[in-house]
C-alpha cells in the first residue's frame, strides 16, 4: 500500500524486491543523489529490504550513511542535523511480522508530505529515475554512533533537570517487542541513573508480542512491573516511535495519557500552542486550556501534525498512540523524549506514577476497527454524513460525531483496509456505547465489513 508515509506491503506479495529497488531509485532521484541516511528495525525482512533498497540508491549516485538496526527517531534526528539529502526507515512500525515498509524523509528529516510523495510517486510511475554511468555508483559507510547522539540530543533540553532525575534512581521495566528500541531505551535510561528491568529486549528477528503496545499486549510487562516493584514500565513498538507507559501498580494508563503527561510537563515550561491529531483524547483540550494556549488538530499521521507545528511554531504536539513529538529535538515521534518527559514529570510532581495519574483528566477511550474490502473512500464516507446527519460533524479526518458526553470517529485507515473507530467517554461504558453506534452503522451501511478484532 502506497501512503504519504511511504509504502508498506507482506513480504514476498506486494513488496518484493523490484518494488523496494524502484522505490528507493525513484527516491534517491527525488533527492537529486547527494547522501541518504538508513536505518531498519529487527524484523527478518529487514536483510532483504535494505539489500534491495541500497542497490536503488547506489544505482542513482546516493552515497547512503546506515545507522543499522535504530529506532526510526533516530534516523529522523541524524537526518535534521546532518547535510544529507533524505533518509529512509526500513520499518513496518506496529505492523506484525509479514509486513515491511519503506519511511521516507526529507532533508529536514520529517516525513514527505502530501505533496512530495506525490512528486515521489510521479518518478517511479513515469520512471524518471536517472541511473548514473558505473562511474558515478554511489558508497555506503556504515555509522555506529546514531543512538549515542540521539540520547546525548534529548539529554541536552534543560528542561530535563539530569541531576535530580539521576538521584532518583528510578526503576523501570522495559518492553522493547524485540525491536529496535532494544538499546536505546535500556542505555537511555541507564544514563538517567535508573535500574533497567528488560522484558523483551534481545533482537531475535520476530515480535514476541502484538507488536502494538496496546495494554492487551503488555500482560508481561505488566507483571514484571510488579513482581520487580518497579516505579514505572515503557512498551515500544518495533520501531520506537510510541511509547505506552505502565503505572507503578502494574495497570497501563492508556497510551493516550503519554502525549498528555508530556504536553503539561512541556506547557508548564515553555507554553505555547499545543497540535495533536483530530482523534486524541479531549484531555488535551484541558491541559491546552489550563496553561492558556491554543490547542490545533490535524489530520491523523505524523507529517500532518509535524507541518502544523512548524506553522504555528508549537511548544509539544503528537499523537494518542503514544507519540510525542518535540521542537526541541526533532520533529517527530520519539519514546526517549517521552521517557524522558515521564521521568521529569514525576520528579516535579514528587510521587508514585499511580498517584500523579489521579491529578490527570479523566476519560475513558475505545478502539476498535472494522475491514472493509473493496470500498470507495468517499462514498463511504458521504453514507456516514448523511446517516449521522442531526449530529455535530467534524469532517477534518473520516467523521468525528461530537455528543454532549464525549466523542466517536470513523476513519478509513491509510494503511490498512480497514475503518478505525475511535470513542471517547466520561467511563467505559459510554466509550463502548459510542463504539457499538459507530460499528452499527457501518455494518448497516457496508454489509461487507466484518469485524476486525
Ligand atoms: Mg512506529
Amino acid at each position: 500500500m502506497i501512503s504519504v508515509s511511504g509504502i508498506r506491503g507482506i513480504v514476498g506479495e506486494g513488496l518484493t524486491p523490484e518494488v523496494t529497488t524502484a522505490y528507493a531509485a525513484a527516491f534517491g532521484s527525488y533527492c537529486g543523489g547527494g547522501k541518504v541516511i538508513v536505518g531498519r528495525d529487527t524484523r527478518t525482512t529487514g536483510e532483504m529490504v535494505r539489500h534491495a533498497a541500497l542497490a536503488g540508491l547506489l544505482a542513482v549516485g546516493c552515497d547512503v550513511v546506515d545507522l543499522g538496526i535504530v529506532p526510526t527517531p533516530t534516523i529522523e534526528l541524524a537526518v535534521a542535523k546532518s547535510d544529507a539529502s533524505g533518509g529512509i526507515a526500513f520499518t513496518a512500525s506496529h505492523n506484525s511480522d509479514e509486513w515491511n515498509a519503506l519511511k521516507f524523509f526529507s532533508a529536514d528529516g520529517i516525513f514527505l508530505d502530501e505533496v512530495q510523495a506525490r512528486e515521489l510517486n510521479a518518478i517511479k510511475d513515469d520512471w524518471k529515475v536517472d541511473y548514473v554511468p558505473w562511474s558515478k555508483i554511489g558508497h555506503v559507510s556504515l555509522y555506529q554512533g546514531a543512538v549515542d547522539d540521539h540520547i546525548s540530543a534529548v539529554l541536552q533540553d534543560t528542561m530535563f533537570d539530569l541531576p535530580v532525575i539521576r538521584k532518583r534512581n528510578f526503576r523501570v521495566a522495559v518492553d522493547a517487542v524485540c525491536g529496535a528500541g532494544c538499546y536505546l531505551l535500556p542505555q537511555f535510561l541507564a544514563e538517567l541513573g535508573c535500574e533497567v528491568v528488560k522484558v523483551n529486549c534481545e533482537i531475535k528477528g520476530r515480535f514476541p508480542r502484538n507488536p502494538e503496545p496496546l495494554p492487551e499486549y503488555l500482560g508481561d510487562l505488566c507483571n514484571k512491573v510488579k513482581e520487580e516493584s518497579c516505579d514505572l514500565g515503557l512498551a515500544l513498538d518495533p520501531d520506537a516511535d510510541r511509547l505506552a507507559i505502565i503505572d507503578d501498580k502494574g495497570e497501563p494508563i492508556g497510551e493516550e495519557n503519554t502525549l498528555v503527561i508530556a504536553a503539561r510537563l512541556v506547557l508548564k515550561h515553555k507554553p505555547g500552542p499545543l497540535v495533536t491529531n483530530v482523534s486524541s483524547t479531549r484531555a488535551l483540550d484541558d491541559i491546552a486550556k489550563d496553561a492558556g494556549v491554543p490547542i490545533h488538530r490535524t489530520k491523523v499521521g505524523e507529517i500532518h501534525v509535524v507541518k502544523k507545528m512548524q506553522d504555528v511554531k508549537a511548544a509539544i504536539g503528537g499523537e494518542g498512540n503514544g507519540g510525542v513529538i518535540y521542537p526541541g529535538v526533532h520533529l517527530g515521534r520519539d519514546s526517549a523524549v517521552g521517557t524522558a518527559m515521564v521521568l521529569q514529570a514525576l520528579i516535579e510532581a514528587d510521587c508514585s506514577l499511580s498517584e500523579f495519574m489521579k491529578s490527570m483528566p479523566d476519560y475513558t477511550m475505545a478502539k476498535t476497527k472494522i475491514s472493509i474490502e473493496d470500498y470507495h473512500r468517499d462514498e463511504l464516507l458521504a453514507a456516514l454524513h448523511s446517516h449521522f446527519k442531526n449530529d455535530e460533524q467534524d469532517r477534518t479526518d473520516g467523521l468525528k460525531i461530537i455528543r454532549q458526553n464525549g466523542w466517536f470517529q470513523m476513519r478509513p485507515s491509510n494503511t490498512e483496509p480497514v475503518i478505525r473507530i475511535y470513542a471517547e467517554g466520561e467511563d467505559q461504558h459510554s466509550a463502548d456505547a459510542f463504539i457499538r453506534e459507530g460499528t452499527e452503522a457501518l455494518e448497516k451501511l457496508f454489509p461487507q465489513a466484518g469485524s476486525d478484532e
